[in-house]
């Protein structure tokens, strides 16, 4: 039986409405082990401001010191351009406890078979350059990229996920990745994340459909990164 986390969450420090305090309220109220705040980077254009970076890591600490749960100060980073290049420095990285690598932009492509390609270059250079803990919603931009890319190349990036000791998110907000890459994921080795990607508080720890995902592929407790944060 997998457990209950949430290791993706939004404030208004980015997109969200809600403050840190009142989002780990309600993980909380929902019973689970552990939380992590992790809005966007400062390059996205509702990313938190790099003036503001600052005051968010004391707010979370704030929610943290009453909260009876753990609470880990994250960000969803971006990578922003094609060197794979991230909006969070690694001086600022070394102060979070969890860093999380999506992709929100990727230029003008339309073709989905380039998109792909594309999301798979960039990500991997990210990933090679730079240690993070979480793939945020992997291989979703617009859509599911997965059906793009050859067994071979997707084979091949999980195989890097592993060396690189990274866990795949599974993401309430887009329903992904799906079974067969996850069933791949466990094969290989790598970790899995759970996050709602909430924007308000209501939506902080409903993760139903990522716990039925993780139990039709068979992962375990200790398939989870959870227990490795929580160390
Ligand atoms: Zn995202
Ligand atoms: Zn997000």
């Amino acid at each position: 039986m997998p457990a209950k986390f949430d290791f993706h969450i939004h404030t208004y420090y980015s997109d969200g409405r809600s403050g840190p305090l009142e989002m780990v309220e309600a993980a909380e109220a929902r019973d689970l082990e552990a939380v992590a705040i992790t809005d966007h980077g400062p390059e996205l254009h509702v990313g938190v401001p790099r003036e503001k970076l600052v005051s968010m890591l004391q707010d979370i600490e704030t929610a943290r010191r009453d909260a009876g749960i753990p609470v880990y100060a994250g960000i969803e980073a971006n990578v922003v351009d094609g060197s794979g290049r991230v909006d969070i420095d690694e001086e600022f990285a070394k102060k979070l406890d969890l860093c999380i690598v999506s992709i929100h932009a990727l230029g003008e492509l339309m073709d989905p078979k380039q998109v792909a390609r594309e999301y798979l270059a960039r990500m991997t250079k990210a990933v090679t350059h730079r240690k993070f803990n979480v793939l945020g919603h992997p291989f979703f931009y617009h859509q599911n990229l997965l059906p793009y890319l050859s067994r071979e190349e997707i084979e091949n990036f999980v195989k890097l996920m592993a060396h690189r000791d990274i866990a795949v998110e599974v993401n309430m907000k887009y329903r992904g990745p799906g079974d067969e890459f996850l069933a791949l994921c466990l094969r290989e080795g790598v970790k899995f994340s759970i996050g709602s990607d909430a924007h308000t508080p209501r939506g902080v720890g409903k993760i139903d459909w990522a716990l039925s995902a993780l139990r039709r592929v068979g992962a375990r407790r200790e398939d989870l990164i959870l227990d490795d944060m929580l160390r």
